[in-house]
């Protein structure tokens, strides 16, 4: 396996709108050892979440996994999600608060509004169909996550950038209260 570089803010394949993943392509060695990458550089880096284009690949395909984190320790433990080609079946009114980073901008956290449930439809890694509800930090992590297949970051979700904020002064200001995200 192999750890992959990650897009950093401003650059252009983190403002694109992601292919989606097609059945022949997701059959290739190729691909399955880009998912293979994507969970191992996610691990490596401590994120909670990956989306490709992040990894500068332009396609649909997010993972998904928290245990342990030290960038996000009071999160919650989700075992390991490898999601394709997904969509948004339901988005709640009711919303949360919380904390977000992101690996592709460094050192850095706001609050974000999100929606409190979600329900998503998409495809696992041999293209099975795969149906998911989620609540509460796995709603968020799915929100900012397929954010990223539509070109958004989480700084554009910010209602209030007042909340913007370095890991050096989260750490010392912030962290006590509940953390969400990656
Ligand atoms: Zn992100």
């Amino acid at each position: 396996m192999a750890l992959l570089k990650i897009a950093k803010l401003g650059n252009p394949i983190l403002r694109q709108l992601a292919a989606p993943v097609t059945a022949e392509e997701c059959e290739t060695p190729q691909f399955q050892k880009f998912l293979d990458d994507m969970v191992e550089t996610m691990r490596t880096l401590d994120g909670v979440g990956l989306a490709a284009p992040q990894v500068f690949q332009s396609k649909q395909a997010v993972v998904i996994e928290s245990a342990g984190n030290t960038r996000y320790p009071n999160a919650p433990d989700l075992s390991l999600l490898i999601l394709l080609n997904p969509v948004f079946t339901f988005i709640s009114e009711e919303k949360q608060e919380g904390w977000e980073g992101c690996l592709s901008l460094d050192n850095l956290r706001g609050k974000v509004v999100r929606s409190l449930k979600v329900a998503v439809k998409g495809y696992d890694r041999t293209m099975r169909p795969l149906q998911l509800d989620a609540e509460g930090f796995m709603a968020v992590v799915l929100q900012h996550e397929i954010d990223h297949l539509h070109g958004k970051v989480f700084v554009d979700r910010m209602t209030d950038l007042t909340t913007l904020t370095h890991m050096a002064e989260f750490d010392k200001y912030w962290n006590k209260e509940p953390t969400t995200v990656g």
